[in-house]
C-alpha cells in the first residue's frame, strides 16, 4: 500500500530517492555550576568553540561549488557574521561570569533570548529567520558538546547521491554540503515556504515538501520514496503504477525546462500582443545576478528587510546606499522597485480584569509603514538611501502595508522632506522616482481609487492581501488550508485594484507568490493584470504561459468568474482558467 505524507510544497518539481534520514536530534543542554577559580577556564572553552565553529563554516564555504547561485554562499557568510556578532560571542561570557554556569547554559539562555525577540517580530520572513540564530548556535553546541555532525561527517564519501534527505530541519551549511553530494530531494518536519531550506531548495530547484510533521517516524532509511514538491506530498513507492507515472512526470519535466531556457530572451507578449513584464522578487543584492539569468526584465520587489536582520543596529543610509548601489548597477538599466522596511514590533497591553498581559496580535500591529511612520529616525536614513539611490538609476520607492490615505500623505510629506534636505545638502537623486504603494490590506485594496491618485504605482501583495481578507495567519500552519488565492472576495480586491490604477492611469504589478504560480497565471492576465514580479526561477514559466495565452479570451472568462452568483458554475469556470 503506498503512504502520503502531506506537508508544504516549496520547491517545485519531483523526485524518485532512497530515504536518508537524518536523525540528529537537538543537543541535550544541562546546566551546571562552575566554581569560581575556573570561570576564566569555561570562558576560554566557549571562546574556542566560537572559534571552531568558524572554522568549520568556513570549509564548508570553501566547498561550494562555482556553478551554485551567489545568494547560498551569503546565508553561510551571515552566519559567519553571527559568529562574529557580541549578541552570540560576548553576552554568553558575561552569563557565565555572573552565573558562573557552564558555557552551553549560557549559550542556550542568550539563545532563548534571541529568539524571543525575533518570534515577536511580525515580518513572517523576519520571524522564520530565527532559524539562522538556531543553527549558530547549534553549532557551537555541537563543538562544545563535541557531538557528532552527520551531516558534516557525511561529506566526500558518496552516500548521499541520488538520495532524498529526510530531517527534522537543515541548516544552510547542511544543505550546500548535500547538495554537493548529489542528494535528490529534502523532506523536513519543520519549516515553511519562507525558510532556509524553502529558499535554498528552490534556488537549487531542488524538489522538497517541508513541514511533514512525524515524517522520520513514518519513513524508513533507505526505502524509495516519491517526493512531489508540486503538491506538497511524499509517497512510499510500492506501487509500480505510481513510480511509472511520476518517472514519466519527471521526464517531461526535464523536457520543459530544457525548451524554457530558449525563452530567456523572448518578449513576454500573449498571442493576441498584450506585451506583460516579468520582474523578480530578490531579498539580497546578489540575488539580481540570478534575477537577470532568469530572464527578469527588472526587480519589481527588494525587500529590504535582510539589511536589518542578524544585528541589533539599523544600518546607516552609507551603508544602505552602497547596497542599493550594487542591485542599481547589477540591473543594467532595468528598474529597481525598493519596498520600505517591512519589519514587525512587538507590543504588549495590559488585560483587564486582572487577567494578566495579552498579547496583541502582532500582524495588526505597529508593522511595516505603521513601524517607520512612528520610528522616523529608522525611517529617514532609508528614505535618504533610496532616494539618492535614484539617482544611479532607475529605482521605484514602494511602500509595504499601507491601510489609509493618511499614511500616504504621511509618506508622501516625509518624502518632499527628504528631497528638499538633500538637495540642501547638495546630494543627487531624480526627483521623478515614482513612489509607490502595496496594496496588502483590504482597505487599500477597496481605497485604491483614492490611493491611486497620490501614488505612482500599486503593487498587489496577496500573500498578505489573502491574509489579511481572509482573517488567516499566513505562517499558522493549522488554518493553512484556508489560505485560498482563489477565493471569490480575493478576486474582487484584485479586480478593482488593477482596474483602479488604469482609471488612473499608474502601473499595477503583484508581487505576492500568487504571482508567480503557473495555476493563476491565465486568472491574472484575465484580470489584465501586465506586471508579474516573482521569484527569479518561475519566470520562463509565467513567460511561456503568457505566449501561450490569448488575453482577449482569458478576460471574457475571468469576467464571467467576477460575476458568477452560481456556486456550482465557480469550479468549472476556474478549470478553464487553469494551467
Ligand atoms: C506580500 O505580502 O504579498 C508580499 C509580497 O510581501 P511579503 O511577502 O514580504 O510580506
Ligand atoms: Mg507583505
Amino acid at each position: 500500500m503506498t503512504l502520503a505524507l502531506h506537508g508544504i510544497g516549496v520547491s517545485r518539481g519531483f523526485a524518485l530517492g532512497r530515504v536518508h534520514l537524518l536523525t540528529r536530534g537537538k543537543p541535550e543542554v544541562i546546566e551546571y555550576a562552575i566554581p569560581r577559580p575556573y570561570v576564566a577556564e569555561e570562558v576560554e572553552r566557549f571562546q574556542n568553540a566560537v572559534a571552531e565553529a568558524k572554522a568549520q563554516l568556513k570549509a564548508v564555504r570553501a566547498r561550494i561549488p562555482d556553478n551554485v547561485p551567489a545568494d547560498i554562499a551569503s546565508f553561510i557568510d551571515t552566519h559567519l557574521l553571527m559568529l562574529e556578532d557580541s549578541s552570540l560571542t560576548v553576552a554568553p561570557t558575561t552569563l557565565i561570569r555572573e552565573r558562573q554556569c557552564n558555557a552551553e547554559w549560557a549559550l542556550k539562555t542568550q539563545r532563548d533570548r534571541l529568539i524571543r525577540v525575533f518570534d515577536a517580530m511580525n515580518d513572517p520572513y523576519l520571524r522564520t529567520r530565527r532559524d539562522d540564530v538556531d543553527h549558530v548556535v547549534d553549532r557551537i553546541l555541537r563543538v562544545l558538546l563535541s557531538a557528532d555532525d552527520e551531516a558534516a561527517s557525511t561529506q566526500g564519501d558518496g552516500r548521499l547521491e541520488g538520495r532524498v534527505i529526510v530531517a527534522d530541519d537543515l541548516t544552510p551549511a547542511d544543505t550546500v554540503l548535500m547538495q554537493h553530494q548529489g542528494i535528490t530531494a529534502f523532506v523536513t518536519e519543520h519549516g515553511g515556504p519562507l525558510s532556509h531550506t524553502a529558499i535554498l531548495a528552490r534556488n537549487l530547484r531542488i524538489p522538497a515538501v517541508v513541514g511533514i510533521r512525524n515524517a522520520r517516524s513514518s519513513l524508513r532509511d533507505d526505502e524509495t520514496v516519491i517526493v512531489d514538491g508540486e503538491q506538497g506530498v511524499v509517497l512510499t513507492a510500492e506501487d509500480d503504477l505510481v513510480v511509472a507515472h511520476y518517472r514519466h512526470r519527471q521526464r517531461a519535466k526535464r523536457q520543459e525546462r530544457a525548451l524554457l531556457g530558449k525563452l530567456k530572451t523572448a518578449p513576454a507578449v500573449t498571442r493576441d500582443g498584450v506585451r506583460v513584464a516579468l520582474h523578480a522578487n530578490i531579498e539580497l543584492p546578489n540575488e539580481t545576478h540570478q534575477a537577470m539569468e532568469g530572464g527578469a526584465t527588472g526587480v519589481g520587489l527588494y525587500r529590504t528587510e535582510f539589511l536589518y536582520m542578524n544585528r541589533f543596529d539599523a544600518p546607516e543610509e552609507e551603508e544602505q546606499l552602497e547596497c542599493y548601489r550594487q542591485v542599481v548597477g547589477a540591473l543594467d538599466g532595468h528598474t529597481v522597485t525598493i519596498r520600505t522596511l517591512d519589519l514587525g514590533a512587538d507590543k504588549q497591553v495590559d488585560g483587564g480584569g486582572g487577567t494578566g498581559p495579552i498579547a496583541t496580535n502582532p500582524a495588526l500591529g505597529l508593522r511595516a509603514i505603521r513601524l517607520c511612520l512612528h520610528d522616523l529616525a529608522l525611517f529617514r536614513p532609508q528614505l535618504r538611501a533610496i532616494m539618492r539611490a535614484s539617482a544611479l538609476g532607475p529605482v521605484r520607492m514602494m511602500i509595504p502595508m499601507l491601510s489609509s490615505l493618511h499614511e500616504v500623505r504621511q509618506v508622501l510629506r516625509l518624502v518632499e522632506e527628504t528631497k528638499q534636505a538633500l538637495r540642501d545638502e547638495g546630494h543627487a537623486f531624480d526627483p521623478r522616482m515614482p513612489v509607490g504603494g502595496m496594496v496588502e490590506v483590504p482597505a487599500a485594496a477597496v481605497s485604491a481609487r483614492l490611493f491611486s491618485r497620490l501614488l505612482g504605482f500599486l503593487s498587489i501583495g496577496t500573500n498578505d492581501l489573502i491574509q489579511y481578507t481572509l482573517a488567516i495567519d499566513r505562517i499558522d500552519e493549522q488554518v493553512n488550508y484556508l489560505y485560498d488565492p482563489l477565493h471569490p472576495a480575493v478576486l474582487q480586491l484584485i479586480f478593482s485594484t488593477i482596474q483602479a490604477g488604469q482609471q488612473q492611469g499608474i502601473p499595477v504589478s503583484m508581487c505576492g507568490e500568487m504571482a508567480g504560480d503557473p495555476r493563476y497565471a491565465r486568472l491574472l492576465l484575465g484580470l489584465e493584470l501586465t506586471e508579474f514580479s516573482m521569484h527569479p526561477s518561475a519566470i520562463l514559466e509565467i513567460k511561456k504561459i503568457i505566449r501561450d495565452s490569448h488575453a482577449g479570451e482569458l478576460r471574457d472568462l475571468a469576467r464571467r468568474v467576477l460575476n458568477c452568483t452560481d456556486p456550482d458554475e465557480f469550479p468549472e469556470l476556474m478549470s478553464l482558467l487553469a494551467h
